[in-house]
Formats: structure tokens, sequence, C-alpha cells
């Protein structure tokens, strides 16, 4: 393994949810495709439900162990995966559902050519949310490549303008879109 890959592995990585006391809910993931496949969550902590498994902190070995059909982590730790896997250090022979890349608050969705990237990586199609330091859902992207829909007032992205025409993909909730440009619905899953 590289000694860049071992000094990322050798990392802790800072657990969003955890700032939550016990009594509060934590949020729950929520999947894009229904019944969920087995999900593997690196670095955050969301609600229990059925087939997902959290790993706050996690190595090669424990992921594996999860032989998760998909993943949801942060872009910088699909990145790692991709890495780990290509190295032959890790093994996910599983790997066959939609990745949901886990966003903060304050930052700039993926580009065109970053969810390109990891298409390449992972051959799987990406889709982003947004989920402020407590780990609940501000914002996910819309599955027919609309933008995102907001599902919490008071997000803004940069770039993005409210769009007002009812969604291709069938989802009420408000919309942020592309200033400027109206992508054409494709559908991606
Ligand atoms: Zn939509």
């Amino acid at each position: 393994m590289s000694t860049l890959l071992s000094s990322l592995l050798s990392l802790r990585w800072f657990a969003l949810g955890d700032g939550l006391s016990d009594a509060e809910p934590r949020p729950a993931l929520r999947y894009p495709i229904s019944p969920m496949p087995r999900v593997a969550v690196l670095g955050w902590h969301f609600a229990p439900a059925r087939n997902l498994r959290c790993l706050p902190q996690w190595n090669a070995k424990q992921l594996e162990a999860c032989r998760p059909e998909a993943l949801a982590a942060s872009p910088a730790e699909l990145l790692l995966v991709a890495a780990l896997r290509r190295d032959g250090a890790l093994r996910l022979p599983a790997l066959d559902y939609p990745l949901v890349a886990l966003l903060r608050e304050n930052e700039t969705p993926l580009a065109e050519s970053q969810l390109d990237e990891l298409y390449t990586l992972f051959g799987l199609p990406v889709h982003q949310q947004i989920r402020n330091s407590e780990g609940r859902l501000l914002a996910y992207d819309c599955l027919a490549g609309s933008g995102f829909h907001i599902a919490r007032e008071g997000i803004s992205l940069p770039g993005m303008t409210p769009a007002l025409e009812i969604c291709a993909c069938g989802d009420p909730a408000p919309r942020l879109r592309q200033a400027g440009r109206a992508r054409a619905a494709g559908a991606i899953l």
C-alpha cells in the first residue's frame, strides 16, 4: 500500500452527527432507491435502519466485512475507497448500486466533471446530499438531473436559483437549479 494511503487511513475522520445528544433522534439516510440495498456509511452517523451500517471510523477489513452493495460517504472518502480498490487493498465485490456523496452545508455541489470521475472509478451513478453539522438533510439532487430539491428551507447553493416549474422527476419539493440554463431531464438511475 502506498505511503499516502497509509497516512490517509490513519486519519481519524470527524463523524458528523456526533454533536447530537443521545436524546435527539439521529437523522435518517435517504437512499434514492427503495428498498434500500446494503449500504455502508463512512464517517457519518445515521438512524439505525435495515441494511444500513454506519462506520464513523473504518478500515478496509471492517468495510469489507459489511459486504456493501452501496456506499454513502464524503467525496474524499469515496476517492479513498476507489484508490484502495485500485491498489488491491480493498475488495468490495457486491458494490452494484448508486453511491451517495455526502456534502456539508457550506460545500459546493460536485461539478459534472467530478461526478464523471467518480462514475469512471466505480462504474456507478453518484447522487448528492447536502447535510448540516448535525447530519440533517438540507438538499438532495434531483433523480432526473434537474438541480437539487430542498429538504429544509433557507438553503442556497452557489450558482443556483429557485426553479418555479414542476419537476419532471415528480418530486413536489421546492428545487434549485443551475442559473441560466434548464438542464434536460435524463434519468440516471
Ligand atoms: Zn426533480
